[in-house]
C-alpha cells in the first residue's frame, strides 16, 4: 500500500461558507496485488469539515491501515472495512482505500467497478458549484459553465449574509436564466435557523431544488424547527457522514434527503448508506468533496450505479476550477453529461509524468 501526497493549484480558488480551497493537496492511495494489479483512488484532506490532513491521512494509511490490511485478499473487504473501522475518524483516508481495493478488483475481474455495483446507467447529469462572489460573477460563471459544457444544474454556496448578498445571487441567477436551470442553495452551516428560515421564505417564488446544511445540525431544535417548515428537500451533507448518522438525523426531523459523498464513504460505506436511504425513502444527491479528476471518476462510477443516485445531476464539475490533474484521459463534460469509463475498475489511469511532477515526496 502507498500514499503519496501531491498539489495541484487551482485556477480560481473556491470559498464556501466553512472554507476555501487554493491547491488541492491530496493524497493518491495505491494498493498492489501480489499479481501485480494496482487499484488507486485519492484521498482529499478536507480540516474543516473532517478534521482530516494529508500528512494524517499518509500516516494512517502507513501506520495503521497498512499492517492490519496487508495479505489480506480483495475479496475480504468486509475483514478490511472492519479491521479500518477500529480506528475512529479519518473517513477520506479509509475510503481511499476502500474504493482502491474495488479498483483492484474490477481490473482483477476485468469489469467497471460501476458494473459491479449495480450497472445501472452510462451517464450522469453534472451540476456545477458556484462559490462566494458577487452576484455578477457568479452568474457569469454559470453562464461560461452552460455555454462550455451544457451544464444547467447549479449549486449556489450561501451562508455568508442572506439579505442583500445571498439571496441577491440566486435572484441574479433565476432573473438571468429563467427557467432553463436548476438551482439550490448550500449554505456550510453559515446562517442561524432563523436567519435560513427568512432566507427560504424571501427565496420562494425561486423554484429552488433543493437547500442544504443551511444551519448547523448541533443547532438539535433550530435545525428540527427549520426542516418542518420548508417545502423542499433539505439535504444533510456534512452532518451525515455514516450510515448511522442519516438514520439519526433523518429520524430526529433534522434533514429529508441526503449527500453521499464517495469521498467520505468509498464505495462499501456509500452503498449501504444509498441502500438506506432507499429504505427510508429519501432523495439523494451525488456530492463532492472538491475532489479532482480521480475523486471525481469515483463519484461517477458510483452514481452511475444506480438509478437513485442517477436521478439529480450530480455535483462533478469541481476538477473544471484545477490547473491541471493527474489523469492519462482527462473527463470531459459534454451536453451537461459525464460518461463513465467502460474500462475495468474504476476506469481511469494515471499519467506517470504528471504523478512525477506533482508529487510532494520526491
Ligand atoms: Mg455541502
Amino acid at each position: 500500500m502507498e500514499a503519496i501526497p501531491f498539489a495541484i493549484p487551482y485556477i480560481k480558488p473556491l470559498k464556501f461558507a466553512s472554507g476555501e480551497v487554493h491547491v488541492a493537496e491530496h493524497v493518491l492511495v495505491r494498493v498492489h496485488t501480489d499479481d501485480g494489479v494496482v487499484g488507486v483512488a485519492e484521498a482529499p484532506p478536507r480540516p474543516f469539515t473532517y478534521g482530516e490532513t494529508q500528512d494524517g491521512i499518509i500516516s494512517v494509511v502507513e501506520k495503521i491501515f497498512a499492517p492490519q490490511v496487508i495479505g489480506l485478499t480483495l475479496l475480504e473487504r468486509e475483514v478490511i472495512g472492519a479491521r479500518v473501522a477500529r480506528t475512529v475518524g479519518n473517513p477520506t483516508a479509509k475510503a481511499a482505500l476502500d474504493m482502491a481495493i474495488w479498483d483492484a478488483l474490477g481490473k482483477t475481474l476485468g469489469l467497471p467497478v460501476t458494473d459491479l455495483l449495480g450497472g445501472y446507467t452510462d451517464r450522469m447529469r453534472v451540476s456545477h458549484m458556484l462559490g462566494f462572489d458577487d452576484p455578477a460573477t457568479m452568474v457569469a460563471e454559470a453562464q461560461k459553465m452552460r455555454d462550455t459544457y451544457g451544464i444547467s444544474t447549479f449549486k449556489v454556496k450561501v451562508g455568508r449574509r442572506p439579505v442583500g448578498l445571498d439571496i441577491a445571487v440566486v435572484r441574479a441567477l433565476r432573473n438571468h436564466f429563467g427557467d432553463d436551470v436548476e438551482l439550490y442553495v448550500d449554505g456550510n452551516r453559515g446562517w442561524t435557523a432563523a436567519e435560513s428560515a427568512r432566507a427560504m421564505r424571501e427565496m420562494d417564488d425561486l423554484g429552488l431544488l433543493f437547500a442544504e446544511e443551511l444551519c448547523p445540525a448541533d443547532d438539535v431544535l433550530g435545525r428540527r424547527w427549520l426542516v418542518g417548515q420548508i417545502d423542499v428537500p433539505f439535504i444533510a451533507d456534512e452532518s451525515v457522514p455514516t450510515a448511522a448518522d442519516v438514520t439519526r438525523e433523518i429520524l430526529s426531523g433534522s434533514a429529508t434527503a441526503i449527500s453521499i459523498k464517495t469521498a467520505r464513504t468509498g464505495f462499501t460505506g456509500s452503498r449501504r448508506i444509498h441502500h438506506l436511504a432507499e429504505g427510508l425513502g429519501l432523495e439523494i444527491v451525488i456530492g463532492n468533496q472538491i475532489d479532482g479528476q480521480v475523486g471525481t471518476a469515483c463519484a461517477l462510477a458510483f452514481g452511475a450505479a444506480f438509478q437513485t443516485t442517477s436521478r439529480y445531476a450530480g455535483e462533478l464539475s469541481n476538477f473544471l476550477d484545477m490547473s491541471d490533474d493527474l489523469l492519462a484521459t482527462p473527463l470531459q463534460i459534454r451536453d451537461g453529461f459525464l460518461h463513465r469509463s467502460s474500462r475495468a475498475g474504476i476506469g481511469f489511469e494515471i499519467d506517470p509524468d504528471k504523478l512525477d511532477h506533482y508529487r510532494q515526496d520526491r
